[in-house]
């Protein structure tokens, strides 16, 4: 079994004392085992305090988004490099949030991929389907499509350096969870998928977060899932107790 992944994606939620307490909570309440990675994922503006807080220790830090290109003229963006700059080692790309709200592209989460790995951000990319597409029996379609048009041109040592957040997007942030079943299906969709596109190794050791809904409840059961390597969190990301619950879950089957 491959250590799992759990991240918090915090949003665009929390004040500055909020955020910090958070981190703190968590910086107290971690042990220094390896058993699990963690990582969180504050709002662009604390993510210097929010680094300087782990110091490097027990959890990753990362973005919620990044733009594509390394530097100019592109107000209110921020490069890979500037992330690098303050401590970050992660970034989400292509959250369901990013496509359907500010329309980006299977293209331009490429483009955003590929710049994340050129200056040695790890990203963790999202696929899912959003309810009309699964009701139409289009799920393995919609995700396929994300894959292999937001991996193009990468190699299998750059694909490697990924991690896929399977977020079915009626999942997210609506309390309706996808069952273990259903999840662990795509889970398995997306590992073949690696598989046929790069090798047998890559598709292996590639981890697959389950990403809508997860919580301190339903944890166990997803993550017990052969093919499920972690979780993408979002509301349940914001509390330290309910966020801990969930590492401990991931712990438990390491
Ligand atoms: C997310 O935003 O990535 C997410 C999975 O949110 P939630 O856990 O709140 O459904």
């Amino acid at each position: 079994m491959k250590k799992q992944f759990i991240a918090g994606n915090w949003k665009m939620n929390l004040t500055l004392d909020e955020a910090g307490d958070l981190a703190r909570k968590l910086y107290v309440e971690l042990d220094n085992s390896s058993a699990v990675d963690i990582g969180v994922f504050p709002a662009f503006v604390f993510l210097r305090d929010i680094c300087d807080i782990f110091h490097g220790n027990k959890v990753y830090v990362g973005a919620q988004n990044m733009y594509l290109e390394k530097s100019g003229a592109f107000t209110g963006e921020v490069s890979g490099g500037m992330l690098r700059d303050v401590g970050c080692t992660h970034v989400i790309i292509g959250h369901s949030e990013r496509r359907t709200i500010f329309l980006e592209t299977n293209s331009v989460i490429n483009s955003k991929i590929k710049a994340a790995l050129s200056c040695g951000l790890k990203p963790i990319v999202c696929v899912g389907e959003k309810q009309e597409e699964r009701d139409a029996d289009k799920t393995y379609e919609v995700v396929g499509d994300q894959l292999s048009e937001g991996l193009a041109g990468l190699t299998s040592e750059e694909a490697g350096e990924l991690t896929i957040a399977y977020e079915p997007v009626w999942a997210i942030g609506t309390g309706k969870t996808a069952t273990p079943e259903q999840a662990n299906e795509v889970h398995t969709f997306i590992r073949n998928t690696i598989k046929s596109k790069y090798d047998v190794d890559t598709a292996q050791s590639i981890r697959i977060q389950y990403g809508g809904s997860v919580n301190s409840k339903n944890a166990d059961e997803l993550l017990g899932q052969p093919e499920i390597d972690g979780a993408l969190v979002g509301g349940a990301s914001l509390e330290s107790g309910s966020f801990l619950d969930i590492v401990s879950a991931a712990g438990r089957l390491s």
